[in-house]
């Protein structure tokens, strides 16, 4: 019998207990200044590595969890119930940078790296430029082959993790009049010559995860380190951010959840004309209404994510998930803060970050109006 899609494995179940109580006990006591520091607390990192949720789909031989795809999303969605912040800090070593490796690196890259991530190594995914972000192939930063390296020059705008991590998936053309056949993915490190992170962005939400300019200046980067072929590059960007994009839609149901937990337990607590506003039908019925988006978007992320695992086509059930969630995401927090009244529009409580946290959700990753773009085409087929 094909198990209801609500259903946990006992490993799935014992996973995402112990990230919610990680999440609980050593991130929920930070979240509120981590926010006000825009910085993720650097103690909260080890202990990431330490229960394995930097490289859940990394082999065991590799030194990572020998996990799933959907373990990671799970772990995404745990965290984001407390801080999307750190969700995405999870979700970019996990669904982009690792996945990017295994599926595309040479098993010497996967062997160099792989142990690396595993441990105490934090990665990112640099393909935008303050030119090119839906046009991603419009991208400017230049590759140039001398001897057995390349040299990349240009710059790297909104780069997730990007002041945290020790190594960088990097997006550069060897050869602009080819267009899109010239992008090159490149495995580059923080300390090469000529590679500096540069501003940081002062963000709306996900304050605490760094958003980071990547300064390439005559950056040195050994011609092994090219992951998958020069020119094959596009694919290795188009086919990772198909993938991706599922774990954005399980960050968006992780953000909303906290959200509605929130303004249910509040709704109880709260009273107005003598009974909690929990009596009032129209609360109800709300809280009624953000249960029911969230739970179906909760089901598209998770229905994309086991497509995957499943080796099945999930591209048009990702785009869905990811457009889905974050428009859930947006209403639920948005309905949060109105439950919780003029206390929802204060920083005492939780429900005002999980509002700004949400909007992130429509804009990376592909913006709403590209994951739109990729669901007509699947149905125009
Ligand atoms: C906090 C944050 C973190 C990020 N992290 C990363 C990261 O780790 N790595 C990385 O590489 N990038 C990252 N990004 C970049 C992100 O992916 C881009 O911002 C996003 O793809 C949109 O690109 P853009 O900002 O250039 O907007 P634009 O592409 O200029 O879009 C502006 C508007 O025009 C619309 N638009 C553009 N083209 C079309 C079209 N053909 N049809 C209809 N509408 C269209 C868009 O939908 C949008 O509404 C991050 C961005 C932010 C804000």
């Amino acid at each position: 019998m094909t198990a209801p899609l609500t259903m946990l494995t006992e490993e799935e179940r014992l996973f995402a207990d112990t990230v919610r109580q990680f999440a609980e006990d050593r991130i929920r006591p930070r979240v509120q200044a981590m926010d006000e520091a825009s910085r993720l607390d650097p103690e909260i990192i080890p202990p990431c590595f330490e229960l394995g949720l930097m490289g859940i789909e990394i082999p065991e031989e590799h030194g990572g969890s020998g996990g799933s795809f959907f373990l990671a999303c799970l772990a995404v969605e745990e965290l984001s119930r407390v801080d999307p912040s750190v969700g995405v800090f999870v979700d970019v070593q996990n669904t982009l940078f690792n996945n990017c490796l295994l599926r595309w690196g040479t098993p010497e890259q996967i062997a160099r790296y792989g142990p690396r991530m595993a441990t105490d190594t934090v990665g990112a995914y640099a393909l935008s430029e303050s030119t090119s972000g839906s046009d991603a192939f419009g991208l400017r930063t230049r590759a140039t082959k001398a001897g057995g390296l390349y040299r990349l020059n240009g710059a790297k705008l909104w780069i997730t993790n990007g002041a945290e991590a020790g190594a960088y998936v990097v997006f550069a053309t060897v050869d602009p009049a080819a267009g899109y056949k010239g992008i090159t993915a490149f495995l580059v490190e923080r300390g090469f010559p000529g590679f500096q992170v540069g501003k940081k962005e002062d963000k709306l939400g996900i304050r605490a995860s760094s958003t980071t300019e990547l300064l390439l200046e005559d950056c040195e980067v050994p011609e092994e380190n090219v992951l998958g072929e020069a020119g094959k590059g596009y694919r290795v960007a188009i086919e990772t951010l198909n993938e991706g994009r599922i774990g954005i839609g399980a960050q968006m149901v992780g953000c909303a959840r906290g959200a509605l937990e929130a303004a249910l337990a509040y709704s109880r607590e709260r009273e107005a004309f003598g009974r909690s506003i929990f009596e009032f039908q129209k609360v109800q019925f709300d809280l009624a209404q953000m249960a029911t988006e969230l739970e179906a978007a909760r089901l598209m992320v998770r229905n994309a994510a086991r497509l995957k695992d499943a080796g099945q086509s999930f591209l048009k059930e990702a785009a869905m998930a990811k457009l889905y969630s974050s428009q859930v995401a947006e209403r639920v927090t948005s309905a949060a803060v109105e439950i919780f009244g003029g206390y929802g529009y204060t920083r005492d409580y939780p429900v005002e970050k999980l509002y700004r946290d949400a909007k992130i959700g429509k804009i990376y990753e592909g913006t709403s109006n590209m994951q739109l773009a990729t669901i007509a085409k699947a149905l125009a087929g």
